[in-house]
């Protein structure tokens, strides 16, 4: 047994790095290296990480402190996690500590570790089965004993039998209680079919080949239009690694996670599925999580973070939607879990998938730089063709003087489509009724106070809402600035498009599906289920209804502005528009009917729609390149962002320029500048971007920087949080 260990402090704000011997007491020997420890620290008691076991007695004069206990049932951290984390830390410029504390299954009240459940049960003994019990509650307790041989003191009660009388029987040497073992199941309640690898296309089997094969050990980009069958391809891929003994990890958008994908791993692989999400409840995470780390689950499907999932031995990693934003941690530490995945599969020699309709610039890049191994599937599967995509030119539509949120076009499409007994979905990215609140008279608008955002009218309360904090306010009489009456709202969300549709269709079923109505548990997969079983015409959505849904019925899909994405201020507002455009028109004509897509746009002549009009990925990728190479933006050179965020703006304003001139004169500084999102729960922020063709040199540079500020004046009042290819600068 080992005398020492060094425990990192799960304390975020602790200026020191570096882990803290502690002394291993007697009793608890089972300590190993990934436990999570309570450890006193000063004068609290704190949870810490176990990194290192040994017996060198510290260089240090103070007394050595003794840890308190081991938290976890079972290590929650494996020595890869741990080397990882410390990669991470580096990579992404911030603490093993917030990696570390990310990695773990959940979080329990501090002090309180993870374990098992265990629940009382009852096991009929030899003697029990012979007796004869007087009472009736004893026998009909020994009926139900002897014919399903051990029961939960909890089922026994439901039955009527108490658990006075359990005892009463106990005493007599009946039966024996003891505590068992039950899995937290988060898919008790799925029901599914067996279901048998699908005959693929020639398209399908030569990627499957070249992935199975796997010569050069570098990332595949599975490049296959929206209805291609890519996910048929990591089925059969997982197999072929299990035939081989080793796990696969699958990662979704979170959004992406129905019942629907996760049942189609099911039926194919059983038990050897294991899910890891944010919906889960801790108990069901530990218990997942501890599945994998024993070996039971081989099959890992989750969001981002189950890129951490603790698989002994790995064999491959696919991240299905490679391109979406989501897999970039917003929140500290700022990861992106394709980069984690990558370093993952170099550790294991693990295979990695990267499968999307519409590539991200930057792997798209590396394929052609020869850095990722590019697999094609140009067709949809059963010969269904793409749907036909028609721009309409909303400018147009007015200067005729057709006023409505809905073309001319989409009024004759959705007619046409509600004639047939088929389906639509409308798209539009904004939710709540309008957009934005204006006084004709002085032209005030409604804003949030801590936020500086403008604030969006919601009904049924007839409230407004910032969608940044939780501020909400009635709906003003009078503008709050002049008392002037034509205060008014405008601008389109969702529950307009709901209100119009009503208005225009008179008996049209509308279903409408986005934050405000998927915020009830368990009310997204109703909606999406109930849509699906043709229980309503129409589907009004934001992105939640862009991707990953197999909706045979619908044949027509609107975009009521294409737009919204396309004007923010950000260097991806192209490729997101061109995106999302892509993946809304892929869920038309996904059955054996043909689909049509109507887009309405200001600007049809923007390359992003136009590409998107004739799914010319190549196009919009060559145009893209163009535009950010002259810009020099990513992927042709590197970025990091230093966000300044502070209640005194002032203050902020100063604090950007002491870190502009403590920056090295070789990184190229853009800004500082205000964020396009100046003000978020009463915080102002401020940006600076450095930029450089090697991203370890400006990492080397910012991370000086950062120390430096960290010992300064306004460590104090200003936050500065580093981002390191940042996915989102508003
Ligand atoms: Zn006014
Ligand atoms: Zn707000």
């Amino acid at each position: 047994m080992k005398k020492f260990a060094d425990i990192i402090i799960n304390i975020h704000s602790l200026p020191t790095e570096h882990p803290f011997t502690y002394l291993i007491p007697e009793h608890l020997s089972e300590i190993a290296v990934g436990c999570r420890v309570l450890v006193p620290f000063g004068s609290r008691k704190v949870e810490g990480f176990c990194v290192r076991l040994h017996n060198q007695m510290p260089d240090t004069n103070t007394q050595l402190k003794t840890i308190i206990k081991v938290l976890d049932e079972q290590a929650v951290l494996t020595p890869e996690l741990i080397a990882l984390s410390t990669w991470a830390a580096d990579y992404y410029l911030c603490k093993q500590v917030d990696f570390l504390a990310a990695m773990v299954p959940a979080k329990g009240r501090t002090g309180v570790g993870l374990r098992a459940k265990r629940v009382k049960t009852a096991y009929i003994t030899e003697e029990g089965f012979a007796a004869q019990p007087k009472g009736k509650k004893q026998a009909l307790a020994l009926k139900l004993l002897r014919q399903n041989k051990s029961l939960t003191l909890s089922r026994l009660a439901q039955a009527g039998v108490s658990s006075a009388t359990v005892r009463t029987l106990a005493q007599k040497g009946w039966v024996k209680i003891a505590r068992r073992q039950v899995r937290r199941d988060p898919l008790a309640d799925l029901e599914v079919n067996k279901e048998e690898p699908i005959v693929l296309t020639e398209a399908q089997k030569k990627a499957l080949t070249c992935i199975n094969k796997d010569v050069s050990q570098k990332p595949f980009l599975l490049f296959g239009v929206t209805g291609s069958g890519k996910t048929e391809i990591y089925l059969q891929a997982i197999a072929e690694r299990l035939e081989q003994g080793e796990a696969s990890i699958v990662l979704v958008p979170e959004i992406a996670l129905t019942p629907q994908m996760t049942e189609r791993f099911v039926s194919r692989f059983g038990d050897l599925v294991a899910v890891l999400h944010s919906r889960l409840s801790a108990g069901e995470r530990y218990d997942e999580w501890c599945r994998v780390a024993n070996g039971e689950a081989l099959v890992v499907i989750g969001a981002r973070s189950a890129v951490f999932a603790p698989v002994q031995k790995l064999g491959l990693i696919i991240l299905d939607e490679e391109h979406e934003s989501t897999y970039k941690q917003e929140e500290r530490p700022h990861y992106h879990a394709r980069e984690i995945a990558l370093w993952r599969a170099k550790w294991h020699k693990a295979t990695v998938i990267l499968g999307s309709a519409t590539p991200s610039l930057e792997s798209y890049r590396n394929a052609q730089c020869g850095n990722y191994i590019l697999l094609q599937l140009p067709e949809r599967i059963a010969d269904r063709s793409l749907p036909s995509v028609e721009i309409v030119d909303m400018r147009q539509e007015l200067k005729d003087g057709h006023k409505s949120i809905f073309s001319r076009t989409l009024i004759a499409a959705l007619q046409d489509t509600l004639q047939k007994k088929q389906q639509a979905i409308l798209f539009l990215n904004r939710r709540g009724y309008a957009t934005f609140v204006l006084c004709r008279e002085c032209g005030h608008v409604m804003r949030c106070p801590d936020c500086n955002v403008s604030l969006k009218y919601h009904l049924p309360n007839k409230e407004l809402c910032c969608h940044y904090c939780d501020f909400t306010a009635p709906y003003p009489d009078s503008c709050p600035n002049c008392r002037g009456r034509y205060i008014k709202y405008f601008g389109t969300g969702t529950q307009k498009v709901e209100a119009e549709l009503c208005k225009q269709f008179p008996g049209i079923r509308v279903m409408r599906l986005d934050a405000d109505t998927a915020s009830k548990k368990g009310q997204y997969q109703k909606v999406l289920g109930s849509f699906k079983r043709q229980e309503a015409d129409v589907l009004v959505g934001t992105q939640m209804i862009a991707k990953g849904h197999d909706f045979p019925n619908v044949t027509l899909v609107g975009v009521i502005t294409a737009d919204t994405a396309l004007n923010l201020p950000d260097l991806r507002a192209g490729e997101r528009t061109f995106q999302l455009l892509t993946q809304v028109a892929g869920r038309a004509g996904r059955g054996s009917l043909a689909g049509r897509v109507v887009v309405q746009t200001y600007t049809p002549e923007h390359y992003a729609i136009l590409a998107a009009k004739n799914h010319d990925f190549e196009v919009f990728y060559a145009q893209e390149s163009k535009l950010r190479l002259e810009l020099d933006y990513p992927p042709f050179s590197f970025l990091i962002r230093l966000l300044i965020s502070g209640e005194n703006e002032g203050q902020v304003i100063n604090a950007c320029y002491f870190l502009v001139s403590a920056l090295a004169d070789s990184v190229d500084v853009l800004g500082p500048s205000p964020c396009p999102i100046e003000k978020v729960r009463g915080r102002y922020r401020w940006h600076i971007l450095v930029r450089g063709k090697e991203l370890d040199l400006i990492r080397r540079s910012v991370k000086a920087v950062a120390a430096e500020f960290s010992q300064s004046a306004f460590a104090g009042g200003v936050r500065l949080t580093l981002d390191v290819e940042p996915q989102n600068l508003l």
